[in-house]
């Protein structure tokens, strides 16, 4: 059984005029592997000053001197960087893009000293979610994404993850698979989907150990087949945690969905060590997401193997916690670190990469390079894309991102700020702010 996203020819491409992108101040290339980089490949992001960059087919052709580039491509169009820096356009490759209605409501009660279990007994958390979105209707749910999900490319991210989770039920994780799919087919960014009915134990089966297993075996013998029978999942993936899923029970679902075709991730160590990352690790991951409470045991089994880790300091910011992914010893450890946004209703409800990359400086202790390595290539090493998207490199896609700053450090340093001017997917305008293009 395979998924068929591979397969398909880029549709973002298709009609795609040839470019040259021209007067950039920088241009921010992350030229180099095509894989996750580690330790101090992530210390480089190729800026380049005096350069334009050429488009052919949606296809990046050529980096160099602007005459050189006219003079190679006449017919070309010219898009005018007006003094910005040219990045790889932004790869968040986590969130939770489609649920239904907002949870402000926890935020103040969070503030007022309520823990996540007392505000889960009023009916809030991941629960509240899945209530309320078996509630809605598909076209609802695709109307409210597609507004968000262009909110997160408003902010320079070309290429999204979205994960279901919030059915839990056959019907419901297909209605939001459905919903993601449509997303992919319509939506002028990159869409990848994962299936996550391992997102928690439903409601209605935690009222003993035999219900809890009778969910996970659905999960297993029904939704996982049909879920890659169909080709509406890229991924799969489990919340692996204390009082959530163990780590047999992750196993034991993860290498059902690797039987199916699937390509695995793992929500994994976010509150507690609870083995999650060596899980990943040994199943050979595309990555392991969160990790703020990895042990050294897990960080070594990183190191050995090729999964990503995927840091998401926006939740700890968003609860106000002050634990922190340990992603100096990390990348010291030679793993390759990805930052995402988690977007989501309860814990980070944040479309701003960017300002992600401000917390990976100021909060995880990395370089703006560093920053902005594991936002486009290690982002698209998450996503098993690092061959395709992730650097301005002749052969990848145009997927691009223009920022109205003077350097790359401006990008992480102007917090909370929106500077993403135009982004193009495939060499196509996706959003632009002012520079008449859409
Ligand atoms: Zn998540």
């Amino acid at each position: 059984m395979s998924v068929n996203v591979e397969a398909e020819p880029d549709r973002h491409a298709a009609d795609a005029e040839t470019l040259i992108f021209a007067n950039a101040r920088q241009v921010v290339t992350c030229a180099g592997p095509a894989r996750g980089r580690r330790g101090p490949e992530m210390a480089d992001a190729a800026a380049l000053s005096g350069v334009a960059v050429s488009v052919v087919q949606g296809v990046i052709a050529a980096i160099g001197p602007i005459d050189e580039l006219r003079t190679t491509y006449r017919d070309a169009r010219e898009v005018d960087c007006r003094g910005g820096v040219l990045m790889p356009g932004l790869v968040d490759s986590h969130t939770h893009g489609v649920f239904g209605r907002a949870r402000s409501d926890e935020q103040e009660l969070r503030a007022a000293g309520l823990d996540y279990m007392e505000i889960a007994r009023r009916g809030g958390g991941i629960h509240a979610s899945v209530r309320d979105l078996r509630e809605q209707s598909e076209e609802t749910l695709f109307e409210l994404a597609r507004r968000r999900l262009m909110r997160l490319a408003a902010f320079g991210t070309t290429t999204i993850e979205v994960k279901s989770g919030y059915g839990l039920s056959l019907d419901d994780e297909l209605k939001t698979l459905r919903v993601i799919d449509r997303l992919r087919r319509e939506l002028p960014v990159r869409i990848v989907a994962t299936f996550l009915g391992a997102h928690e134990i439903p409601v209605e089966y935690r009222t003993s150990a035999t219900a809890r297993t009778a969910y996970i075996e659905i999960v297993v013998n029904d939704m996982i087949p049909i879920v890659a029978r169909n080709g509406l999942a890229r991924f799969a993936d489990v919340f692996c945690e204390t009082g959530v899923y163990t780590v047999d029970e992750s196993r034991t679902i993860l290498n059902a969905a690797r039987r199916a075709g699937l390509l695995l991730k793992l929500h994994a160590d976010e509150l507690t060590s609870s083995g999650g990352a060596e899980l990943a690790a040994s199943l050979a991951a595309t990555s392991a997401d969160h990790l703020a409470a990895i042990s050294d045991a897990g960080i070594a089994a990183l190191a050995r193997g090729s999964t990503v880790a995927t840091l998401l300091p926006g939740t700890m910011l968003f609860l106000g916690k002050s634990a922190r992914a340990p992603a100096r010893r990390l990348i010291a450890s030679g793993v390759p670190v990805a930052l995402a946004t988690d977007f989501n209703p309860g814990t980070s409800p944040t479309p701003n990469l960017p300002l992600i990359l401000t917390l990976g400086v100021s909060q995880l202790h990395l370089s703006a390079a560093e920053s902005v390595i594991a936002a486009t290539v290690n982002g698209a090493a998450a996503l098993g894309m690092a061959d395709r998207i992730g650097q301005i490199t002749p052969g990848f896609a145009a997927d691009l991102a223009l920022f109205d700053v003077d350097d790359l450090r401006d990008v992480p340093y102007w917090y909370g700020d929106n500077r993403c001017v135009a982004t193009f997917v495939g060499g196509k305008p996706c959003h632009a702010r002012d520079l008449g293009l859409c």
